[in-house]
């Protein structure tokens, strides 16, 4: 019989002098160096570029002398997914696993039950590697891994650019509490983690379904829930089509980026989409952008957006478990005061269908909710709008609340993200301060459509939305 060679997967990663910073141990197992391949398990990081994970997968298969696979597993029961997402995320998948496929990884492509697939690519792995998750039913899922496979699971921080657990030990108060944390230590980790060229082929490990190269067939045989009506434009995720964003954005819209507030000018990056799939990673995009000929100021005023503000909702989903339940995940002011206000007599109330179906009374919030819908994203200022009047306009803030993430994570292609439950928490009065008191919203911020007329071309912004559905005359009186 063989002699089992099992080493601790710390070791193996301090001879590589990576720091305990960058993972976690989702086990106690140690590696199993006389197993067939080393495993990475690809999920939130859906790319080849700058994929801290696949990289030290990459680097340990290489010192290991064993081949590297790469498993995907498509999820249709994912939680509040649709067609729209996978519509766009089957791209990056296809284009990630073709170009490591190239390399010579041994590719392991799934669909539906979790802990099948599991068992099947865990089976023969020495080691597994995977992206850090954030929300609740992905760390389930990587904990359950831990479990079902014999050998050691390591996750790796690939999503932000300082590592959650690294920028701070508790969930912070607000963006003015974690700010010095997280840029005392952003230029220790801005940097570019480069896929390794593999010594052994994976080749003979690779099991694709026969129907995967059609993305129509493919994902019919998912049976998606749809969503009606379809988007304006189709758009594709994918490395290449956010590198394309990038540079279009960074070469054009950077360096007008303080602009970025006015709903009209649409001068905003449009990355959060391939950011919520890791299509990209933010260290690539802060990289380039540090790197421009842009002023100092703009490029800081990006920064604090894509670093700062993204991490404290990261920060927020990692440490409070309640992110997704009102009033559960606010501060203790604003639970109270909303509480207090909540049977406030309101001008206008709607219903959960009035709101998707863009039926209120206010020509800028229905354009919001026009935009989502055909466009799968919102203007940031307006988001923050569309986000507080709902919580006026609805019949209290518990079924607001409910109401908001239900729209954002149906519809927006970066919704079901750290963000969207840290934006839409924002509106109800989460990572901010008291303000004046009054009727509805309490202590909480207000924002009215009289500062909307007053800061912005609003009408310019109507006639942008009115063009993706002319048929409602959005624009007109
Ligand atoms: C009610 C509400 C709901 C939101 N829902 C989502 C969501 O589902 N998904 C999502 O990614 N963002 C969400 N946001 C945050 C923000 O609106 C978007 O990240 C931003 O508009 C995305 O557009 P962009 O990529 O062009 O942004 P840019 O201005 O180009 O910024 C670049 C990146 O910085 C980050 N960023 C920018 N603004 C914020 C912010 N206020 N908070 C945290 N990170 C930020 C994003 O990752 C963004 O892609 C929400 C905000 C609110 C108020």
């Amino acid at each position: 019989m063989a002699t089992i060679k099992k080493i601790s997967a710390e070791n193996l990663l301090g001879e590589l002098d990576i720091s305990s910073e960058h993972y976690s141990c989702l086990n106690s197992k140690a590696v199993n160096s006389d197993k067939d391949y080393i495993l990475y398990w690809l999920q939130s990081s859906q790319r080849v570029s700058d994929n801290k994970a696949l990289t030290l997968a990459g680097k340990l298969a290489n010192s290991l002398k064993k081949p590297l696979v790469v498993g995907f597993l498509f999820m249709p029961d994912y939680p509040g997914s649709n067609f729209r997402h996978f519509n766009f995320m089957y791209e990056g998948i296809r284009e990630s696993l073709e170009e490591l496929q190239a390399a010579g990884a041994g590719i392991k492509v799934g669909v539906g039950k979790r802990n099948e697939f599991f068992k099947s690519i865990s089976e023969k792995a020495g080691l597994i590697l995977t992206d850090q998750a954030f929300l609740q039913e992905p760390r389930n899922w990587r904990k359950k891994l831990g479990e079902i496979a014999d050998t050691a699971v390591i996750e790796i921080a690939s999503n932000t650019v300082v590592p959650v657990t690294a920028a701070s030990q508790k969930e912070e108060y607000a963006a003015y509490t974690i700010r010095k944390k997280i840029n005392s230590l952003r230029d220790k980790f801005l940097e570019i983690w480069e896929f390794p060229e593999l010594n052994h082929s994976g080749k003979k490990y690779t099991r694709i379904p026969d129907n995967f190269s059609s993305r129509d067939k493919f994902l019919a045989s998912l049976n998606l829930p749809e969503v009606t009506p379809e988007l304006k434009a189709e758009k594709k995720g994918g490395y290449n089509a956010a590198k394309e964003q990038l540079m279009s954005f960074s070469d054009r819209k950077l360096k007008r980026y303080d602009q970025r507030n006015d709903p009209d000018l649409n001068i905003q990056s449009g990355l959060s989409p391939y950011l919520h799939f890791g299509n990209i990673s933010p260290r690539e995009i802060a990289l380039k952008v540090i790197n421009s000929t842009s002023r100092q100021e703009v490029k800081e005023e990006f920064l604090e957006e894509l670093i700062v503000r993204r991490e404290l909702s990261y920060n927020f989903v990692y440490y409070n478990k309640n992110y997704n339940k009102f009033p559960d995940c606010l501060p203790e002011w604003a639970a109270t005061t909303l509480k207090k206000h909540s049977q406030d007599e309101r001008d206008y109330c709607y219903s959960p269908e009035e709101f998707e179906q863009a039926e209120t009374h206010d020509k800028y919030w229905n354009a919001a909710q026009l935009e989502l819908i055909y466009t799968g994203n919102m203007h940031n200022y307006m988001r923050m709008y569309w986000g507080k009047k709902i919580l006026e306009w609805s019949t209290g803030p518990e079924p607001a609340f409910t109401t908001a993430l239900y729209l954002n994570n149906r519809y927006a292609l970066d919704g079901r993200d750290p963000n969207s439950y840290a934006g839409i928490a924002w509106c109800f009065g989460k990572h901010d301060r008291a303000w004046q008191e009054r009727p509805i919203y309490g202590k909480v911020r207000y924002m009215n459509r009289r500062g909307l007329e007053r800061k912005f071309k609003m009408q310019d912004y109507l006639e942008r939305i009115n063009k993706l559905t002319p048929e409602k005359n959005i624009a007109g009186d």
